[in-house]
C-alpha cells in the first residue's frame, strides 16, 4: 500500500511510495534518487550489486521528473532528508517525463516568473511553490468556517451582468445572444439586495473581473473576492468583523501550516494585534504630504507613493477611515451631520490596500441623489433600486481581495505567485 512519504520511516520497516524523480545521483556502485510528492523527499539508496536485475533497468531509463513506484526496506540514516533512506526491491516507472523540462523543479537554476507560469504544472511541483498554495487553501478554509459560525449565508450571485457596478471603464463586455453584457466586477449590488430578501448576513467568496490596462504586481484582471454584507450594523460593526477575519486566517495558518511556512522560509506567522489602528483620511494625505515631500490635496486619492509611505510609518495592519464622499462609490453611507465625508474605510497592509467597505446608503432617494452625483443615470440600476423601496435594512459590508491577503501573509513578490493561473493584460493561458 502507498503511503504519503512524509510518513515513512525506520519504524514501518517496508514501505511503498510513489513520486516524482526530483534528483538523481549516480556514483557508479551506488546511485541516489530523490523522490518527491507532495508531502516530502525520501532519499532512495541503490547498491548495485545488492539489488535486482529489474531494479536496476528501471533506474537506469528513468528521467528527472518522471513518475515512480518504489518499495523497499527502510533504514535510517543521518545525512539524508529525514533522517531515513529506502533501499529498492521493486522500481517502476509509471509515467515518464521528456527531457529537457521547460524548468528545474529543484530550483538549482532559477527560473523567470513568466517562464514559471507558462508551465505552472511543473513550477507547482516545487514544494514552496505547493507551499503557497496549501496556505491559501487553510486560508480560504478559515474564511468559510469564520462566516459559518458567524452565521452568515454563503450566496452564489451571477458573474454575467447587464451594467456595471460603478459605471467606471474597468468592464469586460462580453457577447451575449444579441444583447451587450459584461463580467461582473464586484457582487456588490447583488449583495445589498440579498439585505431586502432579509438573509442579514451573507457573504460570497468568488471571482471578480476587472479590465485594468496597467500591468502591476498587485493587479490581477481576474481576482478573487471575499465579500460580504450585514445588516442593522454599521462600518464600525463590520470592520472589527474584517479585524477578526484577518487574525483567525494569519492564527490558522501558523498552527496548521508549519511544514508550508518551513518550505518558504518562515520560522513563525506573528498574528496581527488588534484592534488595528483608524487613521482618518485627513491624516493619512497629512502623513503622505510629510513623508513623501509632495502636495496631496484633500479629495485626491492616496496613490502608490502615498499608500507606501503611510505603510513604512504605520508598520502593522491599519485602517484608513472617514473618506470624502466625492471619491468613494455612490452606495457609501455620506455622514448624517457632514455629508462630505462618508462612513467609508480601506484596511491596509503596510504594502497595500486589502480591502475597502462602508455602511452603504439604504434610503432610496438618497442613494438616487448619490447616484446621479457621480455623473450616473439611475434608469441603468433599475433592478439595483427596486429593493429600496420596499423595505431595505441599513446594512454595511467589504470586499477583501483573497490574492493580497495571502501575497502580504507570505511577503510574495507578486500577486501573480499568490493565484494558480493568473490573468493579466499580457496572459491568457494556461
Ligand atoms: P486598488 O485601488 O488597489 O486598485 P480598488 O480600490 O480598485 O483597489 P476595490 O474595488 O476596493 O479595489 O476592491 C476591493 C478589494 O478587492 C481590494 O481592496 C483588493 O484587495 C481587491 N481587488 C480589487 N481589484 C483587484 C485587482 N485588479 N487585482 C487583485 N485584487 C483586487
Ligand atoms: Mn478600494
Amino acid at each position: 500500500m502507498r503511503i504519503p512519504i512524509r510518513e515513512v520511516s525506520p519504524e514501518s520497516g517496508r514501505a511503498e511510495v510513489a513520486g516524482w524523480v526530483h534528483e538523481v545521483r549516480d556514483l557508479g556502485g551506488l546511485a541516489f534518487f530523490l523522490i518527491r510528492d507532495r508531502t516530502g523527499i525520501l532519499q532512495v539508496t541503490v547498491p548495485k550489486k545488492k539489488v535486482s536485475e529489474a531494479v536496476l533497468s528501471g533506474m537506469k531509463e528513468v528521467s528527472r521528473e518522471s513518475l515512480v513506484r518504489v518499495s523497499g526496506i527502510v533504514k535510517a540514516i543521518d545525512k539524508a532528508p529525514g533522517g531515513r533512506e529506502l533501499i529498492p526491491d521493486c522500481f517502476e516507472i509509471l509515467s515518464r517525463s521528456g527531457s529537457p523540462l521547460p524548468l528545474d523543479v529543484s530550483e538549482k537554476v532559477p527560473a523567470e516568473l513568466d517562464t514559471r507560469l507558462d508551465s505552472r504544472f511543473l513550477d507547482a511541483r516545487r514544494p514552496r511553490v505547493t507551499a503557497v498554495f496549501q496556505i491559501r487553501s487553510m486560508v480560504m478554509r478559515t474564511v468559510n468556517e469564520f462566516l459559518f459560525s458567524r452565521g452568515f449565508i454563503n450566496i452564489t450571485s451571477p458573474k454575467i451582468v447587464a451594467a456595471a457596478t460603478e459605471g467606471g471603464t474597468e468592464l469586460f463586455p462580453i457577447a451575449y445572444f444579441e444583447k451587450e453584457a459584461f463580467l461582473n466586477q464586484s457582487p456588490q449590488l447583488y449583495k445589498q439586495m440579498m439585505m431586502a430578501a432579509g438573509f442579514e448576513k451573507v457573504f460570497e467568496v468568488g471571482p471578480i473581473f476587472r479590465a485594468e490596462e496597467h500591468n502591476t504586481t498587485k493587479h490581477l484582471n481576474e481576482a478573487t473576492s471575499i465579500d460580504i454584507e450585514v445588516s442593522f450594523t454599521d462600518h464600525h460593526g463590520v470592520m472589527s468583523l474584517l479585524e477578526e477575519l484577518v487574525v483567525h486566517t494569519y492564527r490558522d495558518v501558523g498552527e496548521h501550516c508549519q511544514g508550508a511556512l518551513e518550505a518558504l522560509g518562515i520560522e513563525s506567522l506573528p498574528t496581527p494585534k488588534t484592534p488595528f489602528p483608524r487613521l482618518s483620511y485627513g491624516e493619512a494625505i497629512e502623513l503622505a504630504a510629510g513623508k513623501t515631500g509632495e502636495s496631496i490635496q484633500y479629495g485626491d486619492d492616496i496613490g502608490t507613493a502615498a499608500e507606501k509611505a503611510i505603510g513604512e510609518h504605520m508598520g502593522e495592519h491599519y485602517f484608513i477611515v472617514d473618506w470624502p464622499t466625492a471619491i468613494k462609490p455612490y452606495y457609501a453611507m455620506p455622514y448624517e451631520q457632514d455629508p462630505e465625508i462618508s462612513k467609508a474605510f480601506d484596511l491596509m497592509h503596510p504594502r497595500m490596500e486589502l480591502s475597502s467597505g462602508a455602511q452603504r446608503v439604504h434610503d432610496h432617494d438618497l442613494l438616487v441623489q448619490q447616484i446621479q452625483s457621480k455623473g450616473l443615470n439611475p434608469e441603468n440600476f433599475e433592478f439595483y433600486l427596486e429593493p429600496f423601496r420596499y423595505g431595505m435594512p441599513p446594512h454595511a459590508g467589504w470586499g477583501l481581495g483573497a490574492e493580497r491577503l495571502v501575497m502580504t501573509m507570505l511577503s510574495l513578490g507578486n500577486i501573480r505567485e499568490a493565484i494558480l493561473f493568473p490573468r493579466d493584460r499580457h496572459r491568457l493561458t494556461p
